[in-house]
């Protein structure tokens, strides 16, 4: 089975949606970039740089090694933050910090104990439907359909979208196939 069909039906437009509306709150239109980081300003959740809490030798090699991207923690005040890898890329730190803020925003529980610090860099997330919502809204917040219909329209490679919309071309590939544009370009071209 596709992760996509974990979705609960109507998710993806639900994404859409907010895609827009969060895009118009901050009085951009729907087809404009938007940071991940004015995002979070507006959602009031605070957000910090791994290397806040981190200085051991070891810990920053793990941030180096590209396998750690971010988490969202409770604090014991029972505020949400999210803490990012700063190492990455933007681009990577653009979509790190929207699925971040998916889990947050699809008020995501996880069964774990409240952390103050350090941070638990070995921790996972297990929950398969919400890293799937997350995946989902995370990426849609990032390109939206306008954004991709955007961009089509003016005959923009993957390359030029990404560097538009401050992403990675691996994720304006994945979102041109989930939204079926990449095959209806495909169509078209035939
Ligand atoms: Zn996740």
């Amino acid at each position: 089975m596709p992760k996509s069909q974990l979705l609960k039906r109507g998710f993806k437009a639900n994404a859409e949606k907010l895609s827009v509306s969060y895009r118009e709150y901050l009085s951009i239109k729907a087809w404009e970039p938007l940071c991940a980081f004015k995002l979070a300003e507006f959602l009031k959740i605070p957000i910090f740089q791994a290397t806040d809490f981190v200085s051991s030798e070891t810990e920053i090699q793990t941030l180096k090694s590209d396998e750690w991207s971010a988490l969202t923690m409770v604090t014991k005040k029972e505020n949400r933050i999210i803490i990012y890898n700063p190492f990455h890329s933007e681009q990577r730190q653009q979509s790190d910090v929207m699925h971040e803020i998916a889990h947050i925003v699809c008020e995501h529980k996880r069964d774990c104990d409240k952390y103050d610090f350090p941070i638990p860099f070995g921790m996972h997330e297990f929950d398969e439907v919400q890293e799937e919502e997350a995946k989902c809204l995370g990426s849609t917040l990032q390109l939206s359909k306008a954004c991709l219909f955007w961009a089509d329209k003016r005959n923009f490679t993957y390359e030029e979208i990404a560097l538009k919309f401050n992403s990675s071309v691996d994720m304006v590939r994945y979102r041109m196939n989930i939204t079926g544009i990449a095959k209806r370009k495909f169509i078209t071209i035939k």
